[in-house]
């Protein structure tokens, strides 16, 4: 069974739809996991990237504790501790970018240098911090102290050129995180600035006396620093960040370190001093707080790319899953539709098809039809079709019944009801065909007037139904009496007539003659005195004649009239 040719085309259009739709994801699915793997790595160097932030952070809380430590006098054991626990944690934090960024060291000399000044300068600052520490706190001079605040500065700078070099690694990877980059750099930066203040106000409080132009000169130039790094996050980067808790974070800059605590350290360094020790801890104790919302900025900036960058990251992903169900669905659409449209569809179409040319060729029992598809337009299809299929056999009975009674008609017209001879009309129907082909009648044609004889008075004698049986039985005796070939017919009432072809004139004569004679000998009904004669008028033409029925009937008729005139029970015929 060949496909239709809609079938063929629909199976073309799903299967190019399909490969449109299994490219298309494989695409889409590339392209997404493409973004993916870049969001992958984007996030991890942005991980270093925010240690390194953490590691500037903790040197300058390093820096911060140790200024601390050499510029309060007499030992406080809780401000070492804390010492202590800074520089282990910062340790930590060293370890863990070390083990973080090994891949980006091997491939930056820079960075893989810069890495070793950093713990270099760090472990000198340190030493030189613990020297100060570890002698009587009367021995420090205000001079030693900065040298050592100096060199940590130092260290916070080389952890700034670290965390400047990991992050021109990302900004080449990821340029739409610039923003949340330069911001990171700035917030962490106003830390490191604000922790600077904070340590030059405690030198400025420990040296006592008035600052000298240098210190009013470089504390002035931190000053002008923070502003423009205020400046940088509040108008440039925290608009492209859009985010309310960075916003919410650099409010709290504003407010509470820009118009709080740093207005504080103006007004501290340029006080007179009067008791350093206990100055440099009130003013530590105000100022100190504050530098928190410059780390909580910075902090709030890194969670909120981070978190961009992990959203964006999850989105490809659900994009490339989503187009890979979307071509698996839509191939499991098409392969069904196909089936379903085959089953449902174009094989009860065929079928249906098939079914209506037998009905059209009449082969109406094997155009049996099962209507089991799964569509009801299908199944109305099919039941139409047996509908029609019914009709068809009904208009067949209907057409077998008129051929019967249209058979059975014919007979009646031709027939004569009470004998079953043909009557006068098929008789002179056939005779007329005898006559348009003379050729046909061989020896000769001849036709046979038969008259019962005195039938009124076996009608009056015995009634007309002994009549009727006179007749039928006279009807019977010349279909079997008659000469083999004759034509045989009632012609009317009690008249018949006999019609031969391929006969000879004598032999005619004498098989008549023998009929009448064998008529006149035969009890037609068992009736007590009834017997039954005929008179018979023949005419003969040999073969090649040229005469219609009408004047060979006439003559015939003449020569029963003749036979009648003679006295019955005879035969006439021409001489
Ligand atoms: P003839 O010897 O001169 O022929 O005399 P006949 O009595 O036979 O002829 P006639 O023509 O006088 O009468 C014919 C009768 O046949 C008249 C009619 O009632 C009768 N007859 C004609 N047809 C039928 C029929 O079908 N059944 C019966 N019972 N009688 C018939
Ligand atoms: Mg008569
Ligand atoms: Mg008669």
């Amino acid at each position: 069974m060949t496909k239709p040719r809609l079938q063929r085309l629909m199976g073309v259009g799903v299967a190019t739809a399909l490969v449109a739709c299994v490219v298309t994801a494989a695409l889409v699915c590339a392209w997404q996991l493409g973004i993916y793997r870049q969001r992958e790595d984007a996030l991890s160097h942005f991980g270093h990237f925010s240690a390194s932030i953490e590691l500037m952070g903790a040197t300058s809380s390093e820096r911060g504790q140790s200024v601390l430590a050499m510029t309060l006098r007499g030992d406080d054991a809780s401000i070492r501790a804390d010492l202590a626990a800074t520089r282990a944690r910062m340790d930590g934090l060293w370890s863990g970018l070390l083990a973080l960024t090994p891949q980006e060291r091997q491939e930056s000399v820079d960075l893989e240098e810069d890495a070793e000044t950093y713990r270099r300068i760090l472990l000198e600052g340190r030493a030189r911090v613990d020297a100060l520490l570890t002698a009587p706190a009367q021995t420090r001079t205000a001079a030693d102290v900065e040298r050592a605040v100096r060199l940590i500065y130092s260290a916070a700078d080389q952890a700034r050129v670290l965390r400047d070099d990991l992050g021109e690694v990302l900004i080449g990877l990821t340029p739409d995180l610039t923003p949340f980059m330069t911001a990171a750099m700035a917030a962490s930066d106003l830390r490191e600035y604000a922790g600077r203040i904070r340590s030059l106000v405690a030198i400025r409080l420990n040296a006592g006396g008035s600052p000298s132009p240098a210190a009013a000169a470089e504390f002035a130039s931190m000053l002008a620093l923070t502003d423009i790094l205020q400046q940088q996050i509040e108008h440039y980067a925290a608009p492209f960040i859009a985010d309310p808790a960075v916003d919410r974070a650099m409010t709290a800059v504003t407010f509470g370190y820009f118009a709080g605590a740093r207005a504080h350290a103006e007004t501290v360094f340029a006080a007179p001093v009067g008791d350093p020790a206990s100055s440099v801890e009130a003013f530590n104790k105000r100022y100190s707080p504050a530098i928190r919302t410059t780390e909580a900025l910075r902090d709030a900036i890194l969670k909120v790319g981070g978190e961009r960058l992990a959203a964006e990251r999850d989105r490809s992903l659900r994009l490339a899953v989503a187009s890979l169900v979307a071509a698996v669905v839509g191939t499991l659409v098409g392969v069904s539709s196909l089936v379903v449209f085959d089953r449902g569809v174009f094989r009860p179409l065929v079928q249906a098809r098939a079914r209506m040319a037998r009905i059209l060729e009449g082969d109406l029992d094997a155009a049996v039809g099962k209507a089991s598809a799964p569509f009801r337009e299908m199944t109305d299809l099919d039941r139409d079709i047996e509908k029609l299929r019914r009709q068809q056999i009904e208009l067949k009975r209907l057409e077998d019944e008129r051929e019967v009674m249209a058979r059975e008609l014919r007979r009646l017209a031709t027939t004569d009801p009470l004998t079953g001879l043909m009557n006068r009309r098929a008789f002179e129907t056939e005779v007329a065909e005898l006559f348009a082909a003379p050729a046909a009648w061989g020896a000769g044609l001849g036709i046979v007037m038969i008259d019962i004889d005195h039938f009124k008075s076996i009608n009056d004698r015995f009634g007309h139904a002994i009549g009727d049986a006179v007749l039928r039985e006279f009807g019977r005796f010349l279909l079997r009496a008659a000469p083999t070939g004759s034509r045989v017919a009632r012609f009317g009432g009690e008249e018949f007539v006999l019609a031969l072809a391929d006969i000879g004139r004598d032999e005619l004569y004498a098989r008549i003659e023998g009929l009448r004679l064998r008529l006149a000998g035969t009890v037609l009904l068992d009736e007590p005195s009834l017997s039954v004669t005929a008179s018979f008028g023949v005419h003969w033409v040999p073969a090649g004649g040229r005469l219609d029925w009408d004047a060979f009937h006439r003559v015939a008729d003449a020569h029963l009239y003749q036979a009648k005139r003679n006295g019955r029970n005879r035969v006439a015929w021409s001489a």
